[in-house]
């Protein structure tokens, strides 16, 4: 048996890593996150949570942290792009939060990884070293060796993977290359609240569905700003997350839309693109005393919101699973996977769907208005109820 009494590498501190090492903390296990950028930072945009994912930051007294910048939507409010007509709203406030117990709210990334980061730095069971960028593990019967690409080498009891989309790690246990592109591009821009079109300034998380794309807006920062993301069929394809794009550029995609969608891409500044990937979910992502966690294991397109909210389920999801095994985490890695991996495949089942529900052109998108149209709020709420009453 292999039991992790010691210390457990994490690498990778995004949201994911940071919340493997605050759930573990609060197990009373000690990690080593290491980051391979020189500081613990997100990037600028927004993130939608839903009750699947607020109900554990509460439990780990996250949301707390995050009080002054959250943002709880009224509703979710759905625009057909090419007539301006609205579609679909779903209440998001008391009666929704009654349903599933937990709020749905959205905010900065930034300020979440803060928070989460803040919460790190109480724990002392949690050490944090940035500036270490890594390059692949071996194992023993003993525990664990992580090496960094500049020659250092961590030894630990475990290892939880929890760097990203082309993780290094998730190569070296699985050998199945780069993720696929999904043929979209994403891009992003934040706008100060009174730059956003008055008539388009609502507190909901709204999207608006267009023949081969779609437009997501929300408020983030307290309402200080909303977050823009419009997401386009492309075939440009980049890896970064962050190449400029100009708002004619983003524009030119829309130009089938209504005056009012086009009128919040004018509003943008310093939109910033990247291409979506796609990698369809695999059997097993644990090796001994090695599992990946999140983007690393289970990437899911974001036609759900819900790629961050797997990574903080997965994280309390290893934590228990170390308890249930007593430390063993050999056995808690295996029970672990077992737990996550139907929910994971789902996932990325109904995120593919949906995305080609938002983006229906022709009578399909007809059809679509149609039903979403006659969808009542309770409706709604049952079809979304394995995701937000979950895991
Ligand atoms: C357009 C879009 C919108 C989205 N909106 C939402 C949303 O509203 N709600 C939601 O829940 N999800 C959303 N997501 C998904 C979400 O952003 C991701 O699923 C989530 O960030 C994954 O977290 P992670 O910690 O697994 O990976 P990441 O956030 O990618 O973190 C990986 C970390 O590992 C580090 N790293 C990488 N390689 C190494 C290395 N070799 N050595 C050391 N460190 C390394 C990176 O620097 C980074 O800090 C969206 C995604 C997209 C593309």
């Amino acid at each position: 048996m292999t039991r992790a009494t010691g210390t457990i590498l994490v690498a990778g501190g995004g949201i994911g890593g940071l919340m493997a090492a605050l759930a573990l903390a609060k197990s009373g296990l000690k990690s080593l996150v290491l980051e391979r950028a020189e500081a613990f930072t997100e990037i600028g945009a927004g993130v939608q949570l839903g009750p699947n994912a607020t109900r554990l930051l509460a439990k780990w007294q996250v949301l707390d942290r995050l009080a002054g910048d959250l943002v709880a939507p009224d509703e979710v409010r759905v625009m057909d792009a090419p007539s301006g007509r609205t579609i679909g709203r779903i209440p998001l406030g008391l009666q929704f939060k009654e349903r599933f117990g937990a709020p749905y709210q959205v905010v900065h990334r930034a300020d979440l990884h803060r928070a989460l980061f803040t919460a790190c730095t109480q724990q002392p069971e949690i050490t944090l070293k940035t500036g270490v960028s890594v390059s692949g593990y071996t194992q023993s019967a003993d525990g664990v060796a992580l090496h960094g690409v500049d020659g250092r080498v961590f030894k630990a009891d475990a290892l939880i993977a929890a760097d990203g989309l082309r993780s290094v790690l998730r190569e070296q246990m699985l050998g199945d290359g780069t993720p696929d592109f999904a043929g979209h591009t994403a891009y992003r821009a934040l706008l100060p609240r009174d730059a956003m079109p008055a008539d388009c300034a609502w507190n909901a998380a709204a999207l608006w569905a267009s023949p081969g794309g779609h437009l997501v807006h929300y408020p983030i920062s307290g309402g200080e700003r909303f977050n823009i993301v419009a997401i386009t069929a492309s075939r440009w394809r980049g890896e970064g997350w962050n190449e400029k794009a100009t708002g004619n550029e983003v524009l030119e995609q829309f130009r089938n839309a209504c005056p009012q969608l086009r009128s919040i891409l004018e509003a943008g500044r310093d939109y910033r693109k990247w291409s979506l990937a796609d990698r369809p979910p695999v059997h097993n992502w644990s090796e001994g005393r090695v599992t990946l966690l999140g983007d690393a294991a289970h990437p899911v397109l974001p036609y759900l919101a819900q790629g961050a909210a797997m990574a903080i389920e997965d994280a309390d999801c290893i934590a228990e699973s170390l308890e249930q095994a007593g430390g063993d985490a050999e056995r808690a890695f295996a029970l672990y996977e077992a737990a996550r991996r139907p929910r994971t495949a789902q996932l990325y089942k109904a995120s593919r769907f949906q995305g080609g529900i938002y983006h229906a052109g022709g009578i399909k998108r007809l059809i679509r208005n149609q039903i979403m149209q006659r969808q009542s709020a309770d409706q709604w709420y049952k079809r979304v109820d394995w995701i937000y009453s979950g895991p």
